[in-house]
């Protein structure tokens, strides 16, 4: 029997690696357990409830204004001290975050083999997304598998030296998510009349604090002002610094609906029944994608580059101007553009992501 441990800390995180989970305790031969490294506290709790799941280990990281080098040493002292003591075969860990990073540095401390999900996501602009480029980049460096979303993905792999032989093609599981949670019925929904356009908007990156935040939310509130019929929803992302100013600048909009954020199956279908999503979210890029949903993306560069190239995401900048210009093309009427976008494309996943990841983990 392989003993793994899958590590997640955040709402992405557990999106993304739930349906593993799911899928590894389904089959024969695999122990799994789930250790929550706490990053976003009760908010990882409820996505992983979304998904019938609980963290067999819990740390307890969080706390308010903490530095990021503070929670990343509490993260690698408590995984070291679990793993040590469960003796994994091998440790599961998904994208960039800093959860992802210190357990696979405590993975690689203690000689247990390091698996990586979502691997080889580039903008090879070491701060930009920050600090996630750097911990992505730091990951690959210390595991053992590799498990590439796409061709393009695994190719950066290979191009910094990562043999071939440990990279995977597996696509996303975030698309495996998805299948999962639109077949859930949501608890709440935010309510949209009838006949709107629904613009989903969703803002939270590091670099984007402060002046260039508020461009963007200058930016929703005019192109709001300028059609009667779009109705935008914010869900607020629950880092203090980002909700103070999207509340104190959205408010008080009647066609601008700020929420609590919604559980993963809300959140999905909200973005499924979408006319158009702004964003600078990494996640959000693939299942917009995926649904066929048109997506402006609020960065400059952006390491879901399958989905520019396939025509589903356009970039914009972060600027408020930009912003708008890119917003506007798609909401002309009869706009070509958006019809050209509105289709779901497969570029980062069939949705069987999960089971060739668990194919492998039987093989190796
Ligand atoms: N999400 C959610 N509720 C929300 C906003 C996002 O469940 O209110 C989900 C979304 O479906 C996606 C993930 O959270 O899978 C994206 O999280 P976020 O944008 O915070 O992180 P990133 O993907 O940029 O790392």
């Amino acid at each position: 029997m392989k003993k793994n441990t899958v590590v997640m800390g955040t709402r992405p995180e557990a999106i993304k690696l739930c349906p593993l989970v799911r899928e590894l305790r389904g089959r024969a031969g695999f122990f799994v357990s789930v250790l929550s490294s706490g990053q976003h506290g009760e908010l990882l709790r409820e996505t992983m409830h979304d998904f019938e799941m609980g963290a067999d280990f819990e740390l307890d990281t969080m706390r308010a204004g903490q530095s990021a080098a503070t929670l990343f040493s509490k993260i690698l002292l408590g995984t070291d001290r679990i793993l040590r003591r469960e003796k994994p075969d091998l440790v599961i860990v998904q994208g960039d975050t800093a959860t992802a990073l210190a357990a696979a540095q405590a993975a690689f401390y203690n000689g247990i083999e390091g698996g990586h999900v979502e691997a080889g996501l580039r903008t090879y602009h070491m701060r930009s997304p920050f600090p996630e480029e750097m911990h992505r980049r730091a990951i690959a460096l210390m595991s053992d598998y590799h498990f590439a979303p796409t061709p393009t993905a695994a190719k950066h792999l290979i191009g910094e030296g990562i043999e071939e032989g440990r990279v995977y093609v597996t696509g996303n599981t975030v698309v495996d998510a998805l299948r999962y949670t639109l077949t859930r019925e949501p608890a709440r929904m935010p309510t949209v009349p009838k006949g709107c356009r629904l613009l989903l908007f969703t803002a939270h990156r590091r670099e984007h604090w402060g002046r260039t935040m508020e461009g963007m939310l200058r930016a929703l509130r005019r192109i709001v002002e300028a059609h009667p019929d779009v109705v935008a929803v914010c869900p607020l992302h629950p880092n203090p610094a980002v909700r103070r100013v999207a509340s104190k600048m959205l408010s008080g909009h009647g066609r601008i609906l700020c929420i609590e954020p919604p559980s993963v199956v809300a959140f999905h279908r909200l973005l499924s029944e979408s006319y158009l999503v702004l964003t600078d979210s990494g996640g959000i890029q693939e299942e917009a994608t995926a649904l066929g949903i048109p997506t402006v993306v609020m960065r400059y560069s952006t390491e879901r580059t399958e989905g520019v190239l396939s025509g589903n995401l356009r970039l914009s900048g972060s600027g408020e101007e930009g912003i708008i210009e890119a917003t506007e093309l798609l909401l002309r009427p009869d706009s070509e553009l958006y019809r050209s976008m509105r289709r779901p494309s497969a570029v980062f996943g069939d949705g069987g992501a999960c089971k060739r990841i668990a194919d492998i983990l039987q093989k190796i």
